[in-house]
């Protein structure tokens, strides 16, 4: 009997008030349906949003190393359900056990981070300028969190979001991705079950374009935490601007590895096919351009796409599977037609560039892994991001040259350089306009307690993870303590 998912509002678990629902399908095969999922409305959105208010005015007044407590517990919940949790999310979107496992000890490692958080949340202490005075300030949370989320890290991105939002005393409304509703619903689960109070947070299912964008055009919605596409990132930002609201945008990549002649070439070959065809390509982090030196360019594509074409492609609970799915049937569409404009553009398809249909595949959404080469850094499969199994490979002749292809797209999330040299390496990470560049190492595999985010149209400048991402979450009070007993006038009395 198909299960019948609901919405998390109010502390209740409920229906949807448009009584809609849709299927939600696993993409290795389209047969196997997980259950059925709120389509609600903005008139669920309303009531979240009531319900929150509620939530936020306790939470915010409960302790942080109480609140950090909890996070604690969520953390000690999801390395129990580790497994379970890692299995339902492949079901659900397709990448292959070891990621789903490893987006969930992300969230583990996040839950923890922010746990220690609560004993911390430093504010500043600084002299003041007048006598007998006391000048200090300190965070705050601001209200309502509005967190929006992709389906490629179901658990790990939303956890990036809420576990700070939380510590901070903010209270979330949690938007997961269409594709991915059952690992939200597990989520929320958890933090009932840890005991976070159930006004604090609120799940509501749905399309973005319905519920994100009710939640993004309340007023007392005060912030919202969004990853996704660019294009929808530009529609909530340009509400955001309007409204004046706190706005965290992580959006897309283009990301490239440079390998230079002195690389370690077994190294890069690793360190590329992970990075480009790990969850099937779909990672803003993933490794969508090869720069590589023109010395080493014939034998690193001649392996790459030979090692390419073998990758075993399945269902991600398979163990052999190397990869999985693609999450939906147009996303299958959208790498397609990429292809397609590749090939229009001139550039070698030298590995895969169909879709994968023999035997089982043809009832799920896989895709050949796909590698060009001959790439002009201009053509649009050099700039776009396809997110999906698509590796582009382009020529070049001098690191200076690999820097400037490197930087020629709009986006800056993550890089990479392979070299032996430390001259090289460093001259990278100072011209190498991202957020992230790993040397010896796949654009891919971002740790918790570091900033995560991107320059340029990859974000607004916000970063997620480590001590960074509570300044998305937190108001600053600077509180000044006039103990003189007398008028002291700032600037003008010293
Ligand atoms: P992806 O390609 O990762 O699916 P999207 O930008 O389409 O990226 O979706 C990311 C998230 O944004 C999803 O949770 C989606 O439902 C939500 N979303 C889409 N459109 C809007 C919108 N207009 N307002 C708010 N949220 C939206």
């Amino acid at each position: 009997m198909l299960e019948t998912f609901k919405n998390f509002i109010a502390g209740e678990w409920v229906a949807p008030t448009t009584g809609e629902y849709f299927d939600n399908r696993n993409p290795a095969d389209w047969n196997d349906v997980i259950g059925k999922f709120p389509r609600s409305g903005p008139a669920d959105m309303l009531k979240a949003i009531e319900s929150a208010k509620r939530g936020f005015a306790k939470w915010s007044k409960t302790p942080a190393p109480i609140r950090g407590q909890v996070l604690q517990r969520v953390g000690d919940l999801l390395v129990q359900r580790k497994d379970a949790m890692a299995k339902a999310m492949t079901r659900e979107m397709g990448k292959v056990l070891a990621e789903t496992r490893g987006d969930v000890q992300e969230g583990i490692d996040t839950a923890y981070y922010a746990a220690t958080e609560g004993r911390r949340l430093f504010g500043r202490t600084v002299p003041s300028e007048l006598r007998n005075k006391w000048a200090m300030s300190y965070r705050r949370p601001i209200g309502i969190a509005g967190l929006i989320t992709p389906f490629n890290f179901p658990l790990a991105i939303p956890t990036w979001k809420m576990f700070p939002a939380l510590l901070c005393g903010n209270a979330v409304i949690f938007k997961p991705a269409e594709d991915v509703p059952h690992t939200g619903h597990l989520l929320v689960e958890v933090l009932i079950e840890a005991g976070l109070p159930p006004e604090v947070v609120q799940l509501v299912h749905g399309q973005g374009s319905v519920v994100g964008r009710a939640m993004v055009e309340h007023r007392d919605v005060p912030v919202i935490s969004f990853t996704g596409s660019t294009e929808t990132g530009s529609i909530i930002g340009a509400t955001c601007g309007k409204m004046h609201k706190r706005l965290s945008l992580e959006m897309g990549g283009k990301n490239a590895m440079i390998v230079m002649g002195d690389a370690d070439l077994d190294l890069a070959l690793d360190g590329v096919l992970w990075g480009a065809f790990g969850t099937t390509g779909q990672r803003c982090t993933a490794t969508s351009r090869l720069i590589v030196m023109k010395q080493v360019h014939d034998e690193m594509v001649r392996r790459l796409s030979e090692r390419a074409s073998k990758l075993r492609l399945g269902d991600g609970l398979d163990p052999a599977t190397e990869v999985g799915p693609l999450v939906n049937r147009a996303q299958r569409d959208k790498v397609h037609s990429y292809v397609e404009i590749g090939k229009k553009e001139g550039a070698k398809l030298v590995a895969g560039g169909s879709p994968a249909e023999e035997g089982p595949l043809r009832e799920g959404n896989f895709y050949r892994p796909t590698i060009f080469d001959g790439v002009e850094p201009t053509m649009r499969i050099a700039v776009e991001e396809i997110f999906g199994p698509v590796l582009s490979v382009v020529t070049v002749s001098s690191l200076e040259e690999a820097i400037q292809v490197q930087n020629s797209t709009p986006y800056g999330l993550s890089s990479s350089i392979y070299t032996r040299d430390v001259n090289r390496a460093m001259r990278a990470i100072r011209d190498i306009e991202a957020g992230i560049t790993y040397v010896n190492g796949p654009t891919i595999g971002a740790e918790v307690q570091l900033p995560f985010g991107g320059v340029k149209e990859t974000g607004n400048g916000h970063r997620e993870g480590g001590p960074t991402v509570i300044d998305a979450f937190t108001e600053w009070k600077s509180v000044y303590i006039d103990y003189s007993g007398k008028l002291q006038k700032a600037q003008i009395d010293r």
